[in-house]
Protein backbone atom coordinates (compact mmCIF):
# COMPACT_ATOMS: atom_id res chain seq x y z
CA UNK A 1 0.00 0.00 0.00
CA UNK A 2 1.93 3.39 -1.14
CA UNK A 3 2.56 5.71 1.63
CA UNK A 4 0.50 8.90 1.20
CA UNK A 5 3.61 10.78 0.87
CA UNK A 6 4.22 9.18 -2.44
CA UNK A 7 0.88 10.26 -3.99
CA UNK A 8 0.14 13.73 -1.93
CA UNK A 9 2.92 16.39 -2.08
CA UNK A 10 3.52 20.17 -2.00
CA UNK A 11 3.85 22.17 -5.34
CA UNK A 12 4.45 25.66 -5.03
CA UNK A 13 0.24 26.04 -5.58
CA UNK A 14 -0.16 23.97 -2.31
CA UNK A 15 -0.72 20.99 -1.46
CA UNK A 16 -1.19 18.36 -4.68
CA UNK A 17 -2.48 14.85 -5.09
CA UNK A 18 -0.63 13.03 -7.87
CA UNK A 19 -3.10 10.66 -8.96
CA UNK A 20 -5.56 12.36 -8.82
CA UNK A 21 -4.42 15.79 -10.27
CA UNK A 22 -5.84 18.40 -7.96
CA UNK A 23 -4.71 20.76 -5.48
CA UNK A 24 -6.14 21.43 -1.83
CA UNK A 25 -7.11 24.69 -1.19
CA UNK A 26 -4.20 26.08 -3.52
CA UNK A 27 -3.13 29.22 -3.22
CA UNK A 28 -2.70 30.11 -6.94
CA UNK A 29 -5.42 29.71 -9.22
CA UNK A 30 -4.94 25.75 -10.62
CA UNK A 31 -6.72 23.86 -13.46
CA UNK A 32 -9.00 21.20 -10.35
CA UNK A 33 -8.75 22.21 -6.94
CA UNK A 34 -10.72 21.09 -3.79
CA UNK A 35 -11.26 23.61 -1.43
CA UNK A 36 -12.07 22.94 2.39
CA UNK A 37 -13.60 26.31 3.46
CA UNK A 38 -14.70 30.14 2.28
CA UNK A 39 -11.82 31.82 3.85
CA UNK A 40 -9.84 33.88 1.24
CA UNK A 41 -6.61 32.00 2.27
CA UNK A 42 -8.12 28.68 1.56
CA UNK A 43 -10.74 29.69 -1.46
CA UNK A 44 -8.69 31.48 -4.38
CA UNK A 45 -10.24 33.11 -7.26
CA UNK A 46 -9.79 31.26 -10.64
CA UNK A 47 -9.62 27.86 -10.47
CA UNK A 48 -11.00 25.86 -13.38
CA UNK A 49 -13.05 23.16 -11.85
CA UNK A 50 -13.87 23.10 -8.34
CA UNK A 51 -15.08 20.84 -5.76
CA UNK A 52 -16.29 21.50 -2.42
CA UNK A 53 -19.42 21.52 -0.43
CA UNK A 54 -22.53 23.60 -1.69
CA UNK A 55 -22.52 26.11 1.35
CA UNK A 56 -18.38 26.77 0.32
CA UNK A 57 -19.41 26.99 -2.94
CA UNK A 58 -22.25 29.84 -2.38
CA UNK A 59 -19.58 31.78 0.16
CA UNK A 60 -17.32 31.93 -2.84
CA UNK A 61 -19.57 32.95 -5.81
CA UNK A 62 -20.50 35.92 -2.81
CA UNK A 63 -17.25 36.71 -1.82
CA UNK A 64 -15.37 36.92 -5.70
CA UNK A 65 -18.28 37.50 -7.95
CA UNK A 66 -19.67 33.79 -9.98
CA UNK A 67 -17.13 34.48 -12.59
CA UNK A 68 -14.22 33.78 -10.82
CA UNK A 69 -15.42 31.00 -8.14
CA UNK A 70 -14.07 28.29 -10.61
CA UNK A 71 -14.80 28.04 -14.15
CA UNK A 72 -16.80 24.26 -13.85
CA UNK A 73 -18.36 24.18 -9.95
CA UNK A 74 -18.81 20.87 -8.26
CA UNK A 75 -21.03 20.61 -5.07
CA UNK A 76 -20.59 17.63 -2.84
CA UNK A 77 -22.63 17.03 0.35
CA UNK A 78 -20.48 16.05 3.13
CA UNK A 79 -20.23 11.82 3.19
CA UNK A 80 -20.77 11.63 -0.50
CA UNK A 81 -17.86 10.42 -2.66
CA UNK A 82 -16.76 10.71 -6.00
CA UNK A 83 -13.52 9.04 -8.21
CA UNK A 84 -10.91 10.92 -9.82
CA UNK A 85 -8.50 8.93 -11.35
CA UNK A 86 -9.04 6.07 -9.01
CA UNK A 87 -8.27 8.74 -5.86
CA UNK A 88 -11.93 8.46 -3.54
CA UNK A 89 -12.80 11.81 -2.91
CA UNK A 90 -14.87 12.54 0.29
CA UNK A 91 -15.58 15.61 1.84
CA UNK A 92 -16.26 15.27 5.93
CA UNK A 93 -17.83 18.69 8.56
CA UNK A 94 -14.54 20.61 10.16
CA UNK A 95 -16.44 22.31 12.31
CA UNK A 96 -14.93 25.54 11.72
CA UNK A 97 -17.41 27.61 9.38
CA UNK A 98 -20.65 26.65 7.52
CA UNK A 99 -19.85 24.58 4.68
CA UNK A 100 -16.15 24.09 6.30
CA UNK A 101 -15.15 20.30 5.17
CA UNK A 102 -12.08 18.13 5.60
CA UNK A 103 -11.10 16.30 2.30
CA UNK A 104 -10.80 12.61 2.96
CA UNK A 105 -8.63 10.77 0.21
CA UNK A 106 -8.27 7.66 -0.61
CA UNK A 107 -5.58 5.76 -2.79
CA UNK A 108 -4.88 2.08 -3.44
CA UNK A 109 -5.73 1.46 0.84
CA UNK A 110 -4.29 3.73 2.06
CA UNK A 111 -5.84 7.22 3.53
CA UNK A 112 -4.93 11.24 3.98
CA UNK A 113 -7.22 13.51 5.34
CA UNK A 114 -6.68 17.35 4.94
CA UNK A 115 -8.36 18.75 7.91
CA UNK A 116 -8.34 22.50 6.63
CA UNK A 117 -8.92 24.49 9.67
CA UNK A 118 -11.13 23.34 12.22
CA UNK A 119 -12.01 23.23 16.08
CA UNK A 120 -14.07 20.52 17.86
CA UNK A 121 -16.39 23.05 20.24
CA UNK A 122 -20.28 22.73 19.23
CA UNK A 123 -21.08 25.85 17.04
CA UNK A 124 -24.78 26.50 16.03
CA UNK A 125 -24.12 27.63 12.55
CA UNK A 126 -22.10 24.59 11.40
CA UNK A 127 -21.98 20.70 11.46
CA UNK A 128 -19.31 19.39 14.03
CA UNK A 129 -16.08 18.07 13.39
CA UNK A 130 -15.74 14.27 12.55
CA UNK A 131 -12.78 12.54 13.16
CA UNK A 132 -12.14 9.86 10.33
CA UNK A 133 -8.74 7.31 10.99
CA UNK A 134 -6.43 7.75 8.15
CA UNK A 135 -2.87 6.98 7.64
CA UNK A 136 -1.65 10.71 7.46
CA UNK A 137 -3.67 13.30 9.25
CA UNK A 138 -3.29 16.80 7.48
CA UNK A 139 -3.72 19.72 10.60
CA UNK A 140 -3.55 22.94 10.87
CA UNK A 141 -1.68 24.55 14.39
CA UNK A 142 -2.75 28.25 14.32
CA UNK A 143 -3.08 27.78 18.07
CA UNK A 144 -0.31 24.52 18.74
CA UNK A 145 1.06 26.32 22.06
CA UNK A 146 0.08 24.91 25.30
CA UNK A 147 -0.66 28.31 26.56
CA UNK A 148 -3.72 28.67 24.17
CA UNK A 149 -6.92 27.05 25.62
CA UNK A 150 -10.14 28.50 24.83
CA UNK A 151 -12.31 29.01 27.55
CA UNK A 152 -15.99 28.26 27.63
CA UNK A 153 -17.83 30.01 25.13
CA UNK A 154 -20.70 30.46 27.16
CA UNK A 155 -18.70 31.99 29.76
CA UNK A 156 -17.22 34.40 27.06
CA UNK A 157 -20.94 35.31 26.18
CA UNK A 158 -21.49 36.05 29.97
CA UNK A 159 -18.56 38.63 30.42
CA UNK A 160 -20.57 40.62 27.27
CA UNK A 161 -24.03 40.59 28.86
CA UNK A 162 -22.82 41.30 31.50
CA UNK A 163 -20.92 44.26 30.58
CA UNK A 164 -24.37 45.22 28.14
CA UNK A 165 -25.83 45.38 31.75
CA UNK A 166 -23.49 47.77 33.27
CA UNK A 167 -22.68 49.96 30.64
CA UNK A 168 -26.42 50.50 29.16
CA UNK A 169 -25.36 54.15 28.02
CA UNK A 170 -22.00 52.95 25.84
CA UNK A 171 -22.55 50.68 22.86
CA UNK A 172 -20.30 47.38 22.66
CA UNK A 173 -18.31 47.28 19.16
CA UNK A 174 -17.24 43.86 18.74
CA UNK A 175 -14.16 43.29 16.06
CA UNK A 176 -15.44 39.80 14.55
CA UNK A 177 -14.26 38.00 11.03
CA UNK A 178 -17.04 38.46 8.94
CA UNK A 179 -16.93 34.54 7.70
CA UNK A 180 -17.62 32.79 10.56
CA UNK A 181 -17.04 34.55 13.86
CA UNK A 182 -19.75 36.61 13.12
CA UNK A 183 -22.59 34.41 12.18
CA UNK A 184 -21.77 32.44 15.26
CA UNK A 185 -21.50 35.27 17.84
CA UNK A 186 -24.54 36.25 16.70
CA UNK A 187 -26.36 32.81 17.24
CA UNK A 188 -24.68 32.38 20.71
CA UNK A 189 -25.71 35.60 21.44
CA UNK A 190 -29.68 34.58 20.59
CA UNK A 191 -28.95 31.60 22.58
CA UNK A 192 -27.97 33.03 25.74
CA UNK A 193 -31.65 35.34 25.06
CA UNK A 194 -30.10 38.32 23.49
CA UNK A 195 -33.04 39.20 21.28
CA UNK A 196 -32.50 42.86 20.47
CA UNK A 197 -31.87 43.98 17.04
CA UNK A 198 -27.46 43.53 16.81
CA UNK A 199 -26.49 45.76 14.44
CA UNK A 200 -24.26 45.11 11.83
CA UNK A 201 -21.04 47.43 10.14
CA UNK A 202 -21.70 47.49 6.24
CA UNK A 203 -18.50 44.80 5.38
CA UNK A 204 -20.85 41.88 7.48
CA UNK A 205 -24.30 42.58 5.64
CA UNK A 206 -23.79 40.40 2.76
CA UNK A 207 -22.24 37.27 4.49
CA UNK A 208 -24.66 37.24 7.50
CA UNK A 209 -28.18 37.25 4.47
CA UNK A 210 -26.00 34.09 2.97
CA UNK A 211 -26.35 32.48 6.01
CA UNK A 212 -29.80 32.88 6.97
CA UNK A 213 -30.63 31.54 2.95
CA UNK A 214 -28.69 28.63 3.80
CA UNK A 215 -30.73 28.08 6.58
CA UNK A 216 -28.86 29.61 10.14
CA UNK A 217 -31.17 31.39 11.57
CA UNK A 218 -29.45 34.87 12.86
CA UNK A 219 -32.64 37.05 14.30
CA UNK A 220 -33.40 40.61 13.44
CA UNK A 221 -30.07 42.58 12.13
CA UNK A 222 -30.10 45.91 11.55
CA UNK A 223 -27.40 48.19 9.63
CA UNK A 224 -25.64 50.86 12.18
CA UNK A 225 -27.67 53.84 10.66
CA UNK A 226 -25.40 56.77 9.12
CA UNK A 227 -24.85 59.66 11.19
CA UNK A 228 -25.65 63.43 9.93
CA UNK A 229 -23.26 65.99 10.81
CA UNK A 230 -23.81 66.75 14.81
CA UNK A 231 -26.29 64.03 15.51
CA UNK A 232 -25.87 62.53 18.79
CA UNK A 233 -23.76 59.34 18.79
CA UNK A 234 -26.33 56.40 19.12
CA UNK A 235 -26.75 52.66 19.61
CA UNK A 236 -26.75 52.79 23.45
CA UNK A 237 -27.01 49.72 25.47
CA UNK A 238 -26.76 47.77 21.90
CA UNK A 239 -24.43 44.82 20.36
CA UNK A 240 -22.35 46.61 16.80
CA UNK A 241 -20.66 43.77 15.03
CA UNK A 242 -17.84 45.26 12.94
CA UNK A 243 -14.50 43.76 11.02
CA UNK A 244 -11.48 43.82 13.33
CA UNK A 245 -10.21 47.66 13.80
CA UNK A 246 -13.52 49.06 12.29
CA UNK A 247 -13.70 51.14 15.84
CA UNK A 248 -10.76 52.93 14.90
CA UNK A 249 -11.60 54.34 12.01
CA UNK A 250 -14.25 57.23 11.52
CA UNK A 251 -16.78 55.04 10.97
CA UNK A 252 -17.17 54.53 14.72
CA UNK A 253 -17.64 58.53 15.35
CA UNK A 254 -21.45 57.69 15.83
CA UNK A 255 -21.63 55.31 18.21
CA UNK A 256 -22.60 55.93 21.91
CA UNK A 257 -18.85 56.24 24.25
CA UNK A 258 -18.14 52.82 22.47
CA UNK A 259 -16.79 49.50 24.74
CA UNK A 260 -14.27 48.16 22.21
CA UNK A 261 -14.12 44.60 22.31
CA UNK A 262 -12.99 41.71 19.94
CA UNK A 263 -13.90 37.67 19.43
CA UNK A 264 -10.95 35.66 18.82
CA UNK A 265 -8.15 33.03 20.51
CA UNK A 266 -5.63 35.52 20.13
CA UNK A 267 -7.57 37.81 22.85
CA UNK A 268 -5.90 34.79 25.31
CA UNK A 269 -3.05 37.24 25.46
CA UNK A 270 -3.44 39.85 26.95
CA UNK A 271 -0.83 41.95 25.72
CA UNK A 272 -2.25 41.70 22.19
CA UNK A 273 -5.67 43.03 23.37
CA UNK A 274 -3.76 46.31 25.64
CA UNK A 275 -1.56 46.70 22.35
CA UNK A 276 -5.10 46.94 20.15
CA UNK A 277 -6.86 48.59 22.58
CA UNK A 278 -9.34 46.03 23.44
CA UNK A 279 -11.18 47.03 26.38
CA UNK A 280 -13.25 44.20 26.53
CA UNK A 281 -11.63 41.00 25.03
CA UNK A 282 -13.45 37.85 24.63
CA UNK A 283 -11.49 34.22 23.71
CA UNK A 284 -13.96 33.08 21.17
CA UNK A 285 -11.64 31.05 18.59
CA UNK A 286 -12.99 29.03 15.60
CA UNK A 287 -9.49 26.80 15.51
CA UNK A 288 -9.10 24.37 17.98
CA UNK A 289 -6.88 24.75 20.49
CA UNK A 290 -3.77 22.69 22.51
CA UNK A 291 -5.63 19.83 23.87
CA UNK A 292 -8.18 20.16 20.98
CA UNK A 293 -5.20 19.80 18.44
CA UNK A 294 -3.88 16.80 20.40
CA UNK A 295 -6.57 15.37 21.19
CA UNK A 296 -7.91 15.16 17.36
CA UNK A 297 -4.26 13.46 16.43
CA UNK A 298 -4.90 10.94 18.91
CA UNK A 299 -8.91 9.97 17.59
CA UNK A 300 -7.85 9.97 13.46
CA UNK A 301 -5.24 7.38 15.17
CA UNK A 302 -2.76 8.55 12.31
CA UNK A 303 0.86 7.34 12.40
CA UNK A 304 1.69 10.20 11.12
CA UNK A 305 1.33 14.07 11.20
CA UNK A 306 1.65 16.73 8.50
CA UNK A 307 1.18 20.72 10.14
CA UNK A 308 0.36 23.22 7.41
CA UNK A 309 0.37 26.35 8.87
CA UNK A 310 0.67 27.99 12.42
CA UNK A 311 3.19 26.77 15.57
CA UNK A 312 4.14 23.80 13.98
CA UNK A 313 7.46 22.84 16.28
CA UNK A 314 5.21 22.76 19.62
CA UNK A 315 2.63 20.28 17.74
CA UNK A 316 5.34 18.33 16.23
CA UNK A 317 7.02 17.72 19.51
CA UNK A 318 4.01 16.99 21.27
CA UNK A 319 3.20 14.53 18.96
CA UNK A 320 6.38 13.04 18.85
CA UNK A 321 6.23 12.21 22.75
CA UNK A 322 3.18 10.22 21.48
CA UNK A 323 5.15 7.86 19.08
CA UNK A 324 3.46 10.01 16.11
CA UNK A 325 5.90 11.62 13.27
CA UNK A 326 5.29 14.89 12.94
CA UNK A 327 5.95 16.79 9.40
CA UNK A 328 6.32 20.70 9.38
CA UNK A 329 4.71 21.55 5.26
CA UNK A 330 5.61 24.88 5.85
CA UNK A 331 2.57 26.04 3.31
CA UNK A 332 2.80 29.72 2.65
CA UNK A 333 -0.27 32.00 2.07
CA UNK A 334 -2.16 30.19 4.58
CA UNK A 335 -3.09 31.95 7.94
CA UNK A 336 -4.10 35.22 5.99
CA UNK A 337 -7.61 35.48 7.34
CA UNK A 338 -9.75 34.93 10.42
CA UNK A 339 -7.69 34.21 13.20
CA UNK A 340 -4.22 32.99 11.20
CA UNK A 341 -2.09 36.39 11.34
CA UNK A 342 0.81 35.55 12.99
CA UNK A 343 1.09 36.55 16.71
CA UNK A 344 4.70 37.17 18.75
CA UNK A 345 5.18 33.44 20.13
CA UNK A 346 7.30 35.05 23.54
CA UNK A 347 3.79 37.61 24.49
CA UNK A 348 2.71 35.56 28.03
CA UNK A 349 -1.27 34.62 27.82
CA UNK A 350 -3.63 36.60 29.80
ZN1 LIG B 1 -10.47 29.36 8.07
ZN1 LIG C 1 -7.01 29.26 7.44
Amino acid sequence: MPHPATWLRVTEAGLYCDPGDFHIDPTRAVPRAVITHGHSDHARPDHGAVLATAETLAIMRARMGDDRAGAAQQAMAPGEGVMRNGVGIRLVPAGHVLGSAQVVLDWQGSRAVISGDYKRRPDPTCAPFEPVACDVFVTEATFALPVFRHPPVEQEVAKLLESLRLFPDRAHVIGVYSLGKCQRLIALLRRAGWERPIYLHGALMALCALYEELGVALGPLLPVPLSKRGAPPTLAGEVVLAPPSAETTPWARRLAEPVVCAASGWMRVRQRAKARGIELPLIISDHADWDELLATCAEVEAPEVWVTHGREDALIHALSLRDVRGRALHLVGLGEEDEGEAAPVETAPA
